[in-house]
């Protein structure tokens, strides 16, 4: 592990359960666990991705280290501070600290506000900057996404689903935040636009030394941009590594399904290429049985796999897993 590098984020056990409702009023005894006992950090000015299919509890995950959630039990620390269990007046200036970027920037930009009203909003709570030293920031913060002055009087519905989502990093970087969560955040957009958001993101992050938590589906994409790499299967942390070694060698048979998954550009590497193909049945996440959660579709799984649940191990320098084969 590497002790020089300062940690921005750190998550240790952390849980986050939802209660199944057995009526329209009651909450009955039953939890999806959709963050079970998570422990990882990230790095000041890196980019972590967090990959898994969906439903595995990676944008929960995001959502509860933001504390959008309130976390069942566990621990995070942001920066240093423990913000487990701050209240909303408490959380205020961390939330100032930590932005988030969404998936669907057009149900994300109130459709009724100019662009100009949509960025300001967060200036005007969160600073005491003046009207107009407001306005010359937001045309800076424009300019820095790629977008010009003359769009500060446009509506959202104006613009491409690249450039609103340009709107909505606008909005996000407004208030000059460390961190930010982007949530699927280039998922809905055509992969030549996905290319020139990333770079975006990329060229941001060294202007403006940015942390990075880039949750996704899409591993080819993650890859790009990411330093190291976390894949979730079922509330879990299953693998943790530099971005490269993870794709060079993946360890968890896991990890491994997902990689070969990804489909090859080249034809005749395509067809060398061998294909793991996830089967078995998934478990259900309320009544999770004891052992390894990926042993009913591990090719892998022997006695131990049912009887006691893996966790993550270091098995080389920034490279984790938590399976009983290693
Ligand atoms: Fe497969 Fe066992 Fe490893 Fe789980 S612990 S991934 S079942 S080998």
């Amino acid at each position: 592990m590497n002790e020089t590098r300062e940690k921005l984020v750190e998550v240790k056990n952390l849980k986050k359960y939802f209660p199944i409702k057995t009526s329209m009023f009651k909450k009955g005894n039953q939890v999806v666990k959709a963050v079970d006992d998570v422990t990882f950090h990230i790095y000041k000015g890196e980019t972590f991705g967090l990959v898994g299919e969906s439903g595995c509890g990676k944008s929960t995950l995001g959502r509860t280290l933001n504390r959008l959630y309130n976390p069942t039990s566990g621990e995070i620390l942001f920066d240093g501070k423990d913000i487990t269990k701050l209240n909303n007046k408490e959380l205020q200036p961390f939330r100032n600290r930590m932005q988030m970027i969404f998936q669907d920037p057009y149900s994300s930009l109130n459709p009724h506000l100019t662009v100009e009203k949509i960025i300001d909003e967060p200036l005007e709570i969160h600073t005491r900057l003046s009207k107009n030293e407001r306005k010359e920031k937001i045309i800076d913060i424009l300019e820095k996404v790629g977008l010009k002055k003359e769009d500060l009087d446009k509506l959202p519905h104006e613009f491409s689903g690249g450039q609103r989502q340009r709107i909505g990093i606008a909005r996000a970087l407004s208030i000059n935040p460390d961190f930010i969560l982007c949530d699927e955040a280039i998922s809905a957009l055509d992969v030549s636009i996905q290319a020139q958001v990333i770079n975006m993101l990329e060229d941001l992050q060294s202007e403006l030394n940015l942390t990075y938590l880039f949750v996704a589906h899409d591993l080819s994409m993650v890859r790009h941009i990411s330093d190291r790499i976390g894949v979730m299967y079922l509330g879990k942390i299953v693998e943790i590594s530099k971005s490269e070694e993870l794709y060079d060698k993946p360890l968890h048979p896991y990890t491994q399904a997902l990689l070969s998954a990804i489909p090859i550009p080249d034809p005749i590497k395509a067809q060398n290429s061998k294909r793991e193909i996830i089967t078995g049945e998934l478990p259900s996440p309320i009544e999770m049985e004891k052992g390894c959660r990926f042993r009913s579709r591990c090719p892998f799984a022997k006695p131990i796999c049912a009887e006691a649940d893996p966790q993550l191990k270091q098995v080389d320098d920034e490279h984790y897993v938590a399976c009983h084969l290693y």
